[in-house]
């Protein structure tokens, strides 16, 4: 008999978790405003919410905390965590941040001017805030394929090479750079390939232009390599992640994901004239160079979660899991972006929820349903969050309309995720029952999804 799947590690600590009552959690839903992001921690039982800093450290990373050198200045966790950013990026400049959208704050306070154009494909929202409030453009450029929802192909991710091309014809000398995501998160956390990277590296020098990878689930990007692309099967990820990287110029990290630390971040980058203009900007709003916005002690940890996550059994461990649950969702029927990402999984609310009318939104209407159901905390990625327009202040509709169910990295165990999969199928099997959605009661002007009030229609 074939031996089954199982993880990477075992369990040495373990943190409690409580279950509800389907009263309790209507009346927290209520105070909560129908607003996930307002509930208390344990008021929810599995926390799909992100998969941001949520994960759990390894009992080397822990053992590393206490060797955190905390010195202002010159700290050894410093010169760690540069050794291992250098060995496994090949970059040779560090700048530590204290999150990924700070690395971007500190690189782009650089590079980024009034009219510049910055290419890629689907821009993570930070770092198309940090691009338009520096009143330049986020040019998506991604493949048209990411925005069908059942095509299965195995980079979705993936940089659209005519698009970037045409972009960077007609608007060079405000290219400042072109940003890849990698995996791209906007489109559901597809991978981009090793081609693609190299498309546009070929593309980039041809205009003399410099590439920066947006590199929060690097890791889990080369394992999409390995196991998806030909020629890489029998390479390590840390090689693959040498070679993606040797295709750019720089990076920026968002730590907490890839790197599974619950804070952190940095810029790395092998051109000493960004070094020494980000440099600038990193004191003033982050801290002295060798720390950055992070403590020593995380620093320590960083160096040993981005050595522990470059290593196949971890990633192998991770990506399984979020393919067991899709494969429930499939097994149930249940739509969901197709094929599965690294970090989460994007359920089509629009094609599940389809006597609820866009207006009362059908993605935050399952999200609540979801929670109420079994306690499981998922974020609508939809209507709420596309805002509304800045001229004519209607709700944005055109685009997808998603409960995202995000997967913390060695944070639950497969019985959690059959758990998921049943609260997702009995709120899926009544779906025709459901015809009423949520509505605005009180909104800001921008990211109206973190504090939006809403009242229940049902
Ligand atoms: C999370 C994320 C960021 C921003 O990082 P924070 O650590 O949340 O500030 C940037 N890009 C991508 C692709 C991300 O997933």
């Amino acid at each position: 008999m074939e031996l089954p799947f199982a993880e990477s590690w075992r369990i040495k600590m373990v943190e409690p978790i409580k279950k509800s009552t389907r009263e309790e959690r209507e009346q927290w839903m209520k105070e909560a405003d129908y607003n996930l992001f307002q509930l208390r921690s344990e008021q929810v039982y599995i926390d799909c919410l992100t998969d941001s800093g949520t994960g759990a450290m390894s009992d080397r990373q822990w053992a590393a905390v206490m060797m955190g050198d905390e010195s202002y200045a010159g700290s050894t966790s410093f010169f760690h965590l540069k050794e291992t950013i250098n060995k496994i990026t090949g970059f040779e400049y560090v700048i530590p941040t204290h999150q990924g959208r700070a690395a971007e704050n500190v690189l782009f306070s650089h590079l980024v001017k009034a009219g510049s154009i910055v290419p890629g494909n689907s821009h993570f929202d930070t770092t198309k805030g940090h691009i338009e409030s520096r009143k330049a453009t986020a040019l998506d450029c991604t493949i048209d394929e990411a925005k069908d929802t059942q095509l299965e192909i195995p980079f979705k991710g993936n940089v659209d090479p005519k698009k970037l091309e045409k972009a960077l014809a007609e608007h060079h000398e405000n290219v400042p750079f072109i940003i890849v995501t990698i995996t791209n998160n906007t489109a559901g956390g597809q991978p981009v390939s090793m081609q693609n990277l190299r498309e546009v590296r070929a593309i980039a020098d041809k205009y003399g232009k410099r590439v920066v990878l947006d590199s929060a689930r690097f890791a889990e990007n080369a394992y999409f390599i390995k196991t998806r692309e030909e020629g890489y099967a029998d390479k390590t990820i840390k090689e693959i992640a040498l070679e993606m990287f040797s295709l750019a110029d720089g990076m920026t990290m968002s730590a907490k994901k890839d790197g599974i630390v619950n804070m952190g971040g940095f810029i790395a980058t092998r051109h000493e004239d960004w070094y020494e203009g980000a440099k600038r900007f990193c004191i003033p709003f982050e801290g002295y160079l060798t720390y950055g916005g992070m403590n020593g002690r995380d620093m320590e940890a960083l160096a040993v979660g981005l050595d522990e996550n470059t290593e196949f059994d971890n990633l192998e461990t991770r990506i399984h899991q979020v393919e067991f649950l899709a494969g429930l969702l499939d097994e149930y029927g249940i739509p969901y972006q197709r094929p599965v990402g690294g970090h989460a999984i994007f359920v089509d609310a629009d094609k599940v929820l389809t006597k609820v009318p866009k207006e009362e939104f059908p993605a935050q209407t399952l999200a609540i349903e979801l929670y109420l159901e079994a306690g499981v905390r998922g974020c609508e990625i939809g209507y709420i969050l596309a805002d509304r327009d800045p001229v004519t202040r209607e709700n944005r509709f055109g685009g997808l309309d998603l409960l995202r169910l995000c997967i913390a990295r060695r944070v639950y165990t497969d019985n959690h995720m059959r758990v998921i999969a049943a609260a997702l199928k009995n709120v899926f099997d009544r779906r025709n029952e459901i015809t009423r959605g949520v509505e605005i009661v009180w909104e800001t002007e921008l990211m109206r999804h973190f504090t939006v009030k809403l009242k229940k229609l049902f």
